[in-house]
């Protein structure tokens, strides 16, 4: 087993850090960080990712058909890793949902979501949670009723969805719904593209806790917003059906597991530890006492350690997903190690910082612009969105340990 990255592999990493040394100047950081706080990128984003597919960085990994570079998924993470770190954008592929597409859509549907989705022409928000159901996906009521009409068949979806990130920005909805009304629990469901601008939605914001003040460049999950939307007589042709109709659960959870694959899921939970580090190293004056206490340096070396286990558990499913292999209880696995390291980084970096690191944005005296009081913030929620540390442990017991389904 060799862990080193190839000669070639590591002079790609250098050519990316001096892209990113040249072109990512604080204006631009600050446009970058807008898209994230789901405000959408600032002017200044879009000749970057110009100039980021021109150099063929973007989807290094993904099928040429489709839109990226046939490349190897190790070059892919790389590259994903440096940008992540340097201004939380996802240079891998499509974003949510593209992977679902991929592997469940026909030919028609690859051909036309996934080169846009690559070129950000086409951004999904994910439609899954309901007021009533979030971790029991099961209990989903949102409907989807097949009718014929003189213009062909279609399907008319009526309910409600909740925590649906960027919807506000998105152009299409990636909606689980239930399209058998007599169905019980998993069976029944369906899952629909749906474009954004179809006659019937409204989208509601759900303000959260980072809304007001703002995080500053860095802070990782530092959305200002989710949301609500609704759906009245949304009226979609049946050729918005991605896999089987009544399939819906399959294709969900593997579109939920390959979201959880990519370098930068890891780096949400670890650059906390990797900004700390460099902190410590710099010239501010409440750093130099700090730096050479035997008690943070202890726990700095046991966070890069985590770390470390994080990156590597990352890189092993991809491996996995490279070779095609069948990976399940893995992609649990790191939602389990990584958002929960998150939250023990910010605690401990809580105690390093002392009562600095809970002044947030815009407060006088606080250490790099509230960055590490905005992840403290926000670090809990990583532990549910995305499916539960709970519910993935149950999932590497079933799944991993071959256990048996627990009896409620
Ligand atoms: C910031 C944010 C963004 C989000 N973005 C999206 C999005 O874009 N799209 C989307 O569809 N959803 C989104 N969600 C919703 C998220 O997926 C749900 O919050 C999550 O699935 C939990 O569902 P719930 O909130 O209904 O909590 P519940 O399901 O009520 O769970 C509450 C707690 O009980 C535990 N629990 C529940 N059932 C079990 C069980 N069987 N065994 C053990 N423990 C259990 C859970 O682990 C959790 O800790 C987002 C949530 C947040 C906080």
């Amino acid at each position: 087993m060799d862990f080193a990255f190839t000669d070639s592999e590591e002079q790609l990493r250098s050519q990316v850090q001096v892209f990113i040394r040249d072109n990512f100047t604080p204006e631009v950081l600050a446009d970058f960080a807008g898209g994230k706080r789901g405000r959408g990128f600032g002017p200044g984003a879009a000749p970057i990712f110009q100039k980021i597919a021109e150099h063929g960085w973007n989807a290094i990994a993904w099928p040429k058909e489709y839109g990226g570079q046939g490349g190897s998924r190790i070059t892919q993470f790389l590259v994903e890793e440096e940008f992540y770190r340097a201004a939380q954008i996802v240079i891998g592929g499509g974003g949510t949902g593209t992977p679902a597409v991929l592997a469940s859509g026909t030919e028609q549907q690859k051909q036309h979501y996934v080169p846009k989705a690559i070129r950000r022409e086409i951004i999904f928000s994910q439609g899954y949670s309901e007021p009533h159901c979030g971790t029991d996906l099961a209990g989903v009521r949102c409907r989807a009723t097949r009718k014929s009409t003189p213009e062909g068949e279609v399907y008319v979806i009526n309910g409600q969805k909740i925590y649906t990130t960027n919807a506000q920005v998105s152009t299409h909805i990636f909606l689980l719904v239930r399209t058998d009304p007599e169905s019980r629990r998993h069976a029944g469901l369906s899952i629909l593209l749906v474009p954004m601008d179809t006659p019937g939605i409204t989208v509601r914001p759900l303000l959260t806790i980072q809304n007001e003040p703002g995080g500053p460049p860095g802070t990782t999950y530092g959305e200002e917003r989710t949301n609500e939307v609704f759906f009245v007589d949304v009226t979609v042709p049946v050729a918005c059906l991605l896999g089987d109709e009544g399939d819906g659960w399959a294709v969900s959870q593997r579109g939920l597991n390959l979201d959880r694959v990519g370098a930068w899921r890891y780096l949400i939970s670890v650059k906390r530890d990797e900004d700390i580090v460099n902190w410590l190293k710099s010239d501010d004056d409440r750093a130099q006492p700090l730096k050479s206490d035997a008690a943070v340096r202890d726990k700095v070396a046991e966070l890069w350690i985590e770390g470390q286990v994080c990156r590597l558990m990352t890189m092993r499913s991809m491996t996995l997903e490279q070779r095609g292999a069948a990976f399940s209880y893995e992609g649990a696995a790191e939602k389990v190690w990584a958002p929960e390291h998150g939250v023990r980084a910010t605690e401990a970096i809580g105690q390093i910082l002392g009562p600095h690191s809970q002044l947030l944005n815009g407060s006088p005296d606080n250490v790099q612009e509230g960055l590490y009081a905005h992840n403290l913030l926000s670090a809990f929620q990583s532990t549910v969105n995305h499916g539960s540390v709970q519910v993935m442990r149950d999932q590497i017991a079933r799944r991993g340990l071959g256990m048996p389904k627990s009896r409620k």
